[in-house]
């Protein structure tokens, strides 16, 4: 186990040695006017020629304790990218980055972060710290904490993956949360499914009452997207509209003016 252990931090050493960790956006649109809005920063590693997705190598690392590590290299990076935008004179959107729970317990690691938008001299407006709802279930009182930690350091805070723990209301009365990802597999249904249509309906009309605002994800059809602009979401973000694509095809196609 510990072999094991050393072995894949070596490998993870190696990887961010070699630049082998790549960021890719995927855009987030205004579901009223389809202008972009912002982008969500996902991780990939590229090894011997192939791409490996998060999906295999984040939960090994969260096991192993190194995500921390991880998820501050893809925040460095985007202030770093944010800072050459401004400083080129683009356009700035704002940009969603994913938070292990490991992290989001971890008061230093918070104040990394704070640390790092003020080298980079960005507004921490401009970045949105993604939460599970799985972790914040696991521990509300911690996740309470640290929901005001990060929102008194003046970052954007968004629930990810809403709708697929178990006690979404309950997080929702106790965390004081800015947007809602409303998860791929609610969007999937609601064509089909009547009872996931009054679901999400009300989700969106409660959100709009508490002035949190709305993200589906992984929104493939017109006709999803048709429905979600009628029932009042906010934001949408899926294959739909565009798929994560590397920063250089990012700044080509949505930010050079
Ligand atoms: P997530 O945060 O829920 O990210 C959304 C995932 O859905 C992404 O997969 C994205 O490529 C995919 N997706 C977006 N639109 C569509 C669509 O229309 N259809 C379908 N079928 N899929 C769509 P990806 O990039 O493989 O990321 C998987 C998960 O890995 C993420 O889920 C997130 O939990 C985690 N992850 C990615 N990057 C990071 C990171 O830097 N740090 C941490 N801690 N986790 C990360
Ligand atoms: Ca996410
Ligand atoms: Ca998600």
């Amino acid at each position: 186990m510990i072999v094991l252990k050393k072995n894949l931090e070596k490998d993870f050493e190696d990887a961010i040695k070699y630049n082998e960790f790549k960021i890719v956006l995927q855009p987030k649109f205004d579901i009223k006017t389809e202008q972009i809005i912002g982008a969500e920063a996902l991780v990939r590693r590229h090894k011997e020629g192939k791409i490996i997705m998060p999906d295999f190598f984040i939960p090994k690392y969260e096991k192993a304790g190194l995500i921390t590590k991880l998820d501050i290299f893809v925040f460095e990076n985007i202030c770093k990218i944010l800072k050459e935008w401004k400083e080129k004179g683009y356009k700035l959107l704002p940009i969603a980055i994913n938070e292990s729970s490991r992290d989001l317990y971890n008061k230093n690691h918070i104040n990394k972060l704070g640390k790092i938008v003020e080298k980079y001299e960005i507004s921490p407006n401009l970045i949105e710290l993604e939460l599970t709802e799985t972790a914040v279930i696991k521990d509300i009182k911690r996740a309470k904490q640290a929901e005001k930690d990060v929102h008194s350091l003046g970052f954007v805070v968004s629930m990810d993956d809403f709708g697929v723990g178990y006690s979404s209301f309950y997080m929702l009365k106790n965390i004081n949360i800015d947007i809602l990802k409303i998860d791929k597999s609610f969007s999937d249904e609601v064509m089909e499914d009547k009872r996931g249509r009054i679901i999400l309906e009300s989700i969106i009309d409660m959100s709009k009452k508490l002035q949190i605002k709305t993200v589906a994800e992984g929104i493939e059809t017109k006709e999803q997207i048709e429905y979600l602009r009628k029932i009042g979401c906010d934001m949408v973000q899926g294959y739909y509209y565009d798929k994560p694509i590397s920063i250089d095809k990012f700044e080509e196609k949505y930010i050079k003016q």
